[in-house]
């Protein structure tokens, strides 16, 4: 059995993506071809947006919202320190301060109340300016977007959303990308909308963004890529990239549904022998992860192991665990929820087209 089986899914959907590639090699615009807009079109639909832009990585698409806000040395931008690396390094890439907060215990967000003790300990500092919160849809489910949505209004800060886990995700039926100011994703192959090869998108209602976006992706360009109005970079999805993503997308809503059947299924199997993930009233998942909370981790990984089930560890390492910023001297103790999180989860194989009666 494999945690992620990407070949189960292309032997799927084989002839309808080799016909996507082949049409690229054919028309020969490998940059910014037509597939490209697109899928942009296409995906703006589907979340529910005005705009998406399309990019090379979800890291570069959180460095792209953020030189958007003009995030910079001396701005504190605060995520959870229960996520990927590239959440928090996006940050201090920008030469900003990340400020670390604790999770929710039940659906492993980022903990509201914890937020707004953060940012008025900011305040109270004077140091630095509180600017933006970045938050991730952890494993799929969004995060509690009702309620970081009043601090950020009450503090006048932008909240970027981190939904390179959490593409399909919903709240009341309104989809993951639309929640932040600036919304971004990943195309990285393991995430719930995967393509072969690195990918991103950044998501947003705001023209104005959307302008600069264009602009920041291909070297700050101005009326084109020769006239350079601001200092950019280079990042773009490759058009083959984009090719596989249509067809991908076209099958998501279905892959979406399989997920949730998967998770159900290990739902009914392991609710009365693990602590099973927990999905709020009115929200859906999309189920990057399927992640159990146990004391004894490696015994049950051994178990699992022993009957022919793979499992991961995400997060071993909180972002105030992290070497990379050990100077900005946090203590477990100043996150005790994410801290728990770190050396009790454990994921489960999860992909849409896992045959759950063999599990
Ligand atoms: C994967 C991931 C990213 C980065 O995406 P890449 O495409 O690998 O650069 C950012 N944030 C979270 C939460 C992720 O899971």
């Amino acid at each position: 059995m494999q945690f992620i089986d990407l070949a189960a899914q292309y032997q799927y959907l084989k002839e309808k993506i080799d016909a996507r590639i082949q049409a690229v090699l054919d028309h020969g615009q490998y940059i910014m071809g037509p597939e490209v807009e697109e899928l942009e079109s296409k995906l703006s639909e589907y979340v529910g947006v005005k705009n998406t832009v399309s990019c090379a990585n979800g890291t570069d698409a959180l460095t792209l919202a953020l030189m958007v806000l003009d995030v910079k040395q001396g701005d504190a931008v605060f995520c959870p320190t229960f996520t990927f690396f590239a959440t928090a390094e996006a940050i201090a890439f920008e030469g900003a301060t990340p400020i670390f907060v604790d999770s929710n215990k039940d659906t492993f967000n980022i903990c509201p109340q914890d937020l707004e003790k953060r940012i008025q300990h900011v305040i109270n500092e004077g140091k630095l300016r509180p600017k933006a919160i970045i938050a991730v849809d952890l494993f799929g489910l969004p995060a509690n977007y009702p309620a970081l949505r009043k601090i950020a209004d009450k503090y006048d800060l932008k909240i970027i959303e981190d939904a390179a886990q959490g593409f399909g995700g919903e709240i009341n039926g309104k989809r993951a990308g639309s929640f932040g100011d600036i919304s971004t994703t990943s195309f990285f192959p393991a995430k719930p909308l995967g393509c072969y090869g690195d990918g991103g998108a950044v998501f947003t209602d705001n023209d104005e963004f959307a302008e600069l976006l264009i602009s920041y992706r291909v070297h700050g360009k101005g009326k084109d890529k020769y006239d350079n109005v601001r200092i950019g970079m280079n990042s773009r999805l490759d058009t083959i990239q984009a090719a596989i993503l249509l067809e991908k997308l076209e099958a998501f809503p279905s892959e979406l549904k399989a997920r949730n059947k998967v998770a159900q299924h290990y739902n009914e199997e392991l609710s009365n022998l693990y602590n099973i993930p927990t999905i709020p009233r009115n929200y859906l998942s999309s189920w990057a992860q399927y992640t159990l909370q146990v004391d004894d981790r490696d015994q049950v990984m051994a178990e699992f192991k022993a009957k022919g089930v793979p499992t991961m560890i995400y997060y071993g390492t909180c972002m105030h665990q992290q070497t990379a910023f050990r100077h900005l001297n946090y203590t477990d103790e100043d996150f005790p929820v994410a801290t728990k999180l770190s050396d009790t989860v454990l994921s489960l194989p999860m992909h849409p087209y896992l045959d759950v009666k063999y599990n």
